[in-house]
């Protein structure tokens, strides 16, 4: 095992990049160098809270690491994270969406690999722990649901539901899904942002896998779960209250002997049981192993568990579904 220290920095501290300060302060495997943001005061403001340097230029920072976050409004994550990667050969963890166009993103998966350096995206959904305690299941979906529905705030309208909330299901779908998006139906309205505020859509694989996501970011309540339907097991996944449960179709006296309830299935008249389980959900902060992922993976312990290729798969589909959504409403 690699037990160099390495330097790690934060660019860009406003509501989430703070969280990320605060992990990497109490990281005792890295040298935590500070942070820098383009608003001087709220750099400060940040640095002090944390007891941290705060560089006034980004290239200071980007100079003396080998790893930075860049949290920094999406629409400069692009030009923040190329200065990085190829001025400074500073590997990169970018927040999610990887960048505003997949051009974008394709440049900067070039110039890390050219580099050898890391991409890592911060979608955080996909480290859920209610998702993870799923993952030990056998997966082949038929037909999965997502919603994610989220109360009116002003923060993240300035781009389209579908980049802001939309995304991370798109990014959950594709790692639940091994198989091309084979075609995409999708509806959308606005009502309260001069953008997508509501948004549908259809989405079928060449496997045969169908799915239906809906976001909202105008709803009365916070919704975020996933249906999964397969052959002979249906499953709820509730991300908000870190939740699974699982419904199999089985004969296998362990997984009856086991389950929290069964009840005799007689559809076809065999000795079938619908069972209900619902496995142990782990603890943990998705953002703190996000960022040990980070540096594990500058250090060649582990892999990034969202690369820079699947981020900016999750932003093509839904750069697609913007798209489609936008023609409908013309
Ligand atoms: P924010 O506006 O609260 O903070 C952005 C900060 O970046 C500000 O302090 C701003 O001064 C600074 N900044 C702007 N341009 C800069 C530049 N060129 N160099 C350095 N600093 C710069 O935004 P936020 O809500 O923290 O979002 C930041 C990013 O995180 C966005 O890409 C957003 O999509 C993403 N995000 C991800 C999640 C998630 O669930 N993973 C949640 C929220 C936000």
């Amino acid at each position: 095992m690699n037990s160099k220290k390495i330097n790690i920095g934060v660019i860009g501290v406003g509501h989430l990049g703070q969280y990320h300060v605060k992990h990497y302060a109490q990281m005792k495997n890295i040298n935590f160098l500070g942070l820098h943001d383009s608003d001087p005061n709220r750099g400060l403001e940040i640095a002090k809270q944390y007891g941290v340097k705060f560089h006034k230029k980004a290239s200071s920072l980007m100079k003396a690491c080998d790893g930075v976050s860049i949290v920094t409004p999406t629409i400069v994550h692009y030009e923040v994270a190329k200065r990085a990667l190829k001025e400074f050969n500073c590997n990169v963890f970018i927040e999610k969406p990887i960048t505003k166009t997949v051009d974008q993103a394709n440049d900067l998966i070039k110039i890390a690999k050219n580099n050898n350096l890391i991409i890592q995206v911060g979608h955080i959904e996909r480290l859920n722990p209610a998702l993870k305690a799923f993952q030990q299941y056998d997966l082949n979906p038929k037909f999965i649901e997502i919603q994610r529905l989220a109360p009116y705030t002003t923060r993240g309208t300035d781009v389209p539901v579908v980049l802001d909330l939309m995304i991370h299901d798109i990014d959950i779908l594709l790692s639940l899904v091994k198989s091309e998006v084979e075609s995409i139906h999708a509806s959308g309205v606005s009502i309260l942002t001069d953008s997508i505020d509501i948004a549908h859509a259809r989405i079928r694989f060449s496997n045969g896998t169908v799915s239906s996501i809906t976001s909202s970011r105008i709803s009365k309540d916070k919704v975020r779960k996933i249906k999964i339907f397969q052959d002979n097991l249906y499953s709820t996944i509730d991300l908000l209250i870190g939740q699974t449960e699982i419904y199999n179709i089985t004969q296998d006296s362990k997984k009856i002997k086991n389950a929290l309830r069964t009840e005799p299935f007689s559809h076809d008249n065999k000795d079938k049981f619908i069972t209900y389980e619902k496995p142990s959900v782990e603890d943990y902060d998705p953002l703190r192993m996000e960022l040990d992922n980070f540096v594990n993976s500058i250090l060649k312990i582990e892999k990034p568990i969202v690369s820079g290729y699947d981020a900016r798969d999750a932003l093509d589909v839904v750069i697609k579904i913007n798209n489609m959504i936008l023609e409908d409403i013309k």
